[in-house]
């Protein structure tokens, strides 16, 4: 297999710099998680040999970044996705992916993807500090975010104290999510994820304890935005406890950090 194998240097001076981030890798297993969440298996020794921490993503190339055609449209050309269930002992991890209604290339890619298809992968990506300290954590999320909680929740270990906020198109597509708390759904049944306040709502409507926690908030970035504004001008926390990613938006392809 293609990981195995030593990397030739390349004519192309790119390739050489930035290839030694990338990695192959092969899916060995995909299903549907929920009506529209597919989950992706992806064996890839060296990916899953290389430094990771619990949040990190990985970047699935749809096209090459370092090609003529890559440096000309490098919006079509990597898509982040979290890594999920890491585990190095067996040179696997995989990723969920939410097929939401819309034709972007990584949505392309996740809904057609097939057992054995070859992948290559840049990362793992993002941040490497240990996730912060606090009395609480607060997990708020629409599909995408939700896909993101998991390895987070595992690294804080079971005796933190958690709540979660989490926003689906209906009940068929609620995100499962394993030791969070106390958990609120809340449905959008037909309206936009952009700029939605279903989220800020719930959150707003939540019975928290009196003093700061801290907040994980991920997904579309204005209706993130909206629940920072809350926790921060009506329930007084500081800006810093807020932690808001942004991983889609309209008119923005790609989004990474
Ligand atoms: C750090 C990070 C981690 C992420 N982890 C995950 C993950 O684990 N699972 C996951 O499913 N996604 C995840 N995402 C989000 C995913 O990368 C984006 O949804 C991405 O835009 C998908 O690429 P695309 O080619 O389908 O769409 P793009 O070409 O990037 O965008 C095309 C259009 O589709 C819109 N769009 C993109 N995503 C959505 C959406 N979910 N709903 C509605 N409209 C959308 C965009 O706003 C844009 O207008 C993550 C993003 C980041 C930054």
């Amino acid at each position: 297999m293609a990981n195995e194998g030593v990397r030739r240097k390349s004519a192309n001076p790119l390739v050489n710099r930035f290839g030694q981030y990338r990695s192959e890798g092969i899916v060995t297993e995909v299903d549907m998680v929920t009506a529209s969440l597919r989950r992706i298996r992806i064996h890839s020794k060296e990916f899953t040999e290389r430094a990771y921490v619990p949040g990190q993503h990985v970047r699935v190339e749809i096209m090459d970044p370092l090609s003529l055609h890559g440096i000309l449209r490098p919006g079509e050309t990597l898509r982040t996705y979290t890594v999920r269930d890491h585990a190095p002992e067996r040179a696997e991890f995989e990723l969920w992916a939410h097929l939401y209604d819309g034709d972007g290339i990584g949505l392309t890619w996740a809904r057609t993807v097939e057992v054995g298809s070859p992948v290559r992968l840049w990362g793992p990506q993002g941040r490497s500090e240990p996730y912060p300290e606090a009395p609480y954590h607060l997990f708020v999320g629409e599909e995408t975010g939700a896909c993101s909680f998991a390895p987070l929740l595992s690294a804080l270990g079971p005796d933190a104290r958690t709540f979660g906020v989490l926003e689906s198109e209906c009940p068929d597509d609620d995100v499962p999510i394993e030791g969070l708390g106390r958990v609120i759904r809340v449905h959008r049944e037909g309206a936009s994820a952009v700029d939605s306040d279903l989220l800020a709502t719930a959150v707003a409507d939540l019975d928290l304890p009196e003093e700061p926690g801290h907040a994980y908030v991920a997904g579309e970035a204005r209706s993130g935005q909206r629940v920072r504004t809350h926790l921060v001008e009506e329930r007084g926390w500081p800006r810093e406890a807020v932690l808001v990613k942004a991983f889609w938006t309209p008119g923005k392809k790609g989004l990474h950090h």
